[in-house]
């Protein structure tokens, strides 16, 4: 089979092109190749999140593989068979644990047996989907497409110090099901979600009580940790419409006040509140793989991320599926294929 040839540095120039590409070829049978890895990046190269994902790929399909060394820039990866079975592996830093899952389980979907997964790392980190975004806004999306999937939060892990897991089982999908959301409808339940590990608990007060002087009356759910999860802090906010869950966090950093985390996690949930969009920005980039693997979907979003745009283009290298942004007033549709 012809190789697929991949630039790491085109669009969002980041680690989702090679993750994709992971996934799809896994799927597809595909072999590919990638130069300039996370050339967009501060530190660009396989860090040991991207080798984790690598090397996880690898061994859930046999595939045999060239350039998997931490900070390499180029890689060959050529699958073989994807085999169901339990995997655990471990970042051994606090790299993201969700991005790898999320590597994994589109492919141990079309494995021949089901599966569990369990990931150690970093469980909410900057720049990466927490484990309660990928629980509560990303996995009932995937299970309306037909995706018999669980996911668990083991342990919260942070940054530097990592040592969280998250846990997966997913079955063989029998019949994928496109998903097409049209509006969100109503919003039930509007939520903050204060997390500290080894922090003293008014943090998170402060947070919560900063994000509803932004938002207006919410529910507070504060999560105080054993010590030594941490030490680590994230908000988030949930929004609760009955088509879609969204979530956006901030977490805490040294010398960051409570009420910047606050206020940067409000932000963005008020400018997806007052949008008509479905989905928001960090969701839209992860619906399309799943959606182009169902055949088809379709959303709304207020914002085309870069993310949004570059997993779109990666994505038509592998599979004869199209992706379509339309600009529609103040917010894009979204076709993915037919
Ligand atoms: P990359 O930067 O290429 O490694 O990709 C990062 C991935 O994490 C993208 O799919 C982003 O949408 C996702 N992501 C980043 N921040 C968040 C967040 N706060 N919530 C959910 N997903 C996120």
């Amino acid at each position: 089979m012809k190789t697929i040839q991949l630039d790491g540095s085109q669009g969002e120039g980041g680690g989702q092109i090679l993750r994709t590409a992971l996934s799809l070829s896994m799927i597809t049978g595909q072999p590919f190749a990638i130069e300039r890895i996370r050339a967009g990046r501060k530190r660009p190269g396989l860090l040991r999140q991207h080798l984790t994902a690598v090397q996880a790929a690898a061994e859930i399909c046999g595939a045999e593989v060239q350039g998997a060394s931490l900070g390499s820039t180029s890689l060959r990866f050529v699958p073989g068979r994807i085999r169901g079975g339990d995997y655990r592996f471990a970042i051994g830093t606090a790299g993201s644990c969700t991005l790898v899952l999320q590597t994994l389980l589109p492919a141990l979907c079309f494995a021949d047996a089901p599966s569990s997964l369990q990931i150690s790392g970093g469980t909410h980190n900057p720049d990466a989907p927490p484990a309660d975004f990928l629980m509560r806004s990303w996995l009932p999306l995937v299970r309306r497409m037909g995706v018999e999937m669980d996911i668990e939060l083991l342990r919260h892990g942070f940054y530097p110090a990592g040592g969280g897991a998250v846990r997966a089982s997913v079955a063989p999908v029998k019949a994928w099901q496109p998903l097409h959301l049209n509006s969100r409808g109503d919003l039930r339940c509007l939520r903050a979600i204060g997390v500290v590990a080894g922090l003293p608990a008014e943090i998170a007060k402060r947070e919560m009580q900063r994000a509803a002087s932004q938002l207006g009356p919410l529910d507070e759910s504060l999560r105080v940790l054993p010590a030594n999860e941490g030490p680590g802090n994230v908000l988030m906010i949930e929004l609760d419409y009955p088509e879609v869950t969204e979530l956006f966090c901030c977490c805490g950093e040294r010398g960051l006040p409570a009420e910047k985390v606050a206020d940067r996690a409000a932000h963005e949930a008020r400018l997806f509140r007052d949008s008509e969009a479905v989905v928001g920005e960090h969701l839209a980039d992860q619906l399309l793989l799943p959606m182009a693997l169902a055949g088809g979907g379709s959303f709304t979003t207020h914002l085309a991320s870069s993310h949004l745009k570059t997993n779109a283009e990666v994505i038509g290298r592998f599979l004869p599926v199209a992706v379509e942004l339309i600009e529609e007033g103040k917010k894009f549709l979204v076709k993915v294929g037919g």
